[in-house]
């Protein structure tokens, strides 16, 4: 007897290359069996997922979720799980200074698994540009100490996946704190072998310097934004630097945001085959109530875009996986994966969407989740 079954459902998993009408269960939290419709061992419990689709627990790289401490930050439960995303990664809200709060009160509170990237600076996202007066986390240098960091990422391998740090002029100092900002992220990533994830909306330092700082693995969020130091040159067209850095191994983040998604230069860039790696939210307090919303709607922007559901699905499931470490436990429902899964509505019609530069198109297609599978156990259910 297996605890749970999830039967009828079109079942889609990019790490085994299934797209076809399959059964799965999960006992003692993990994936225990895909089989044909109705040759699933019995279960205790069972969901009947007939006309939806049943994929891994999506995964989302980039969210803000240190509630009542970030002014960015919103609970990660009601925000990141109950809309499908089992697994959720922290972009920088903690830095070394504030981390053990972090660490207690939201990744050992919550039922979505949580990891983190570090900001480089140890204040993290307690201060920032929305703040009056704004102070930017970069603004001083005196808190970024990357022994200081080096050690918290040492005592918390666990959790902390990488280094945060946002290059922005109005978070640094004008800008001239940026450089000697991302050299110490540097430092601190060589020192610990963990990638960088890099913000680079309205940074003076210009893309091509900030990539010549980036190694295969690490990661540049935001990729489609529409400010300074994008990665379209005056013409639409994407800069060489970005392709270079791809060829050796860069990875782009979607990060959608307040103010970072732009559909034009989304559409612009896949139009010269460069494709994100992995498609996240950066949800936050200021974009929770649009443009954001959720995961599914993000996914759903990307379909509009014209990307493929399996590839879109790709995006969130077994890249991000691939990129954090863990293909063979996460964002996968092969045998002896974690029993994760997210159930999926593919609605069609008409709805308007906003991007970040006020631009509103209308999508005829979007996912919504159903139910929420998380350690084999339902922990949400939307009708
Ligand atoms: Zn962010």
């Amino acid at each position: 007897m297996q605890d749970l079954l999830i039967k009828n459902g079109r079942l889609i998993d990019p790490a085994q290359n299934l797209d076809a009408p399959l059964d799965v269960s999960f006992a003692n939290g993990q994936v225990a069996a895909v089989t044909a419709p109705g040759k699933n061992a019995q279960a205790s419990e069972t969901i009947d997922a007939q006309d939806l689709l049943v994929v891994p627990g999506l995964i989302d790289l980039h969210v803000h979720v240190f509630d009542a401490v970030s002014h960015y930050g919103i609970p990660p439960d009601p925000t990141c799980l109950e809309r499908g995303v089992t697994t959720a990664v922290d972009a920088g809200s903690a830095g070394a200074a504030v981390w053990p709060g972090f660490r207690k009160f939201i990744i050992e509170a919550s039922e979505t698994r949580l990891y983190a990237m570090l900001n480089i600076s140890r204040i993290g996202l307690v201060t920032g540009a929305e703040l009056d007066p704004p102070v930017g986390e970069l603004d001083d240098l005196r808190h970024l100490n990357v022994s200081a960091a080096v050690q918290c990422i040492e005592e918390n391998r666990d959790k902390i996946l990488g280094i945060k740090i946002r290059l922005s002029d109005n978070l640094a100092a004008g800008g001239e704190n940026e450089m000697p900002a991302l050299l110490l992220a540097r430092e601190a990533a060589d020192a610990t072998g963990l990638p960088i994830m890099i913000h680079s909306p309205r940074s003076t330092l210009g893309l091509p310097a900030i990539l010549a700082e980036m190694r295969s693995g690490d990661i540049l969020t935001h990729c489609f934004h529409a400010h300074e130091s994008g990665i379209l040159d005056s013409n639409m067209k994407v800069i060489p630097e970005v392709r270079a850095a791809i060829e050796r191994g860069v990875h782009l983040d979607v990060g959608h945001g307040k103010g970072s998604f732009s559909y034009d230069v989304a559409r612009k860039t896949m139009d010269q085959e460069i494709t994100p790696d992995t498609i996240s939210t950066d949800l936050h307090r200021y974009n929770l109530a649009g443009p954001v919303f959720d995961m599914a709607t993000t996914i759903s922007k990307f379909l509009h875009l014209g990307m493929d559901l399996n590839d879109a699905l790709s995006r969130v499931t077994s890249i991000p996986a691939a990129t954090i470490k863990m293909k063979d436990e996460l964002g996968t429902l092969k045998v002896g994966a974690t029993a994760d899964a997210t159930i999926l509505r593919l609605c069609e019609g008409k709805r308007k969407l906003e991007d970040t530069v006020g631009k509103v198109e209308t999508i005829e297609q979007w996912l919504e989740p159903v139910y929420v599978v998380k350690g084999g156990r339902v922990v949400a259910q939307h009708n």
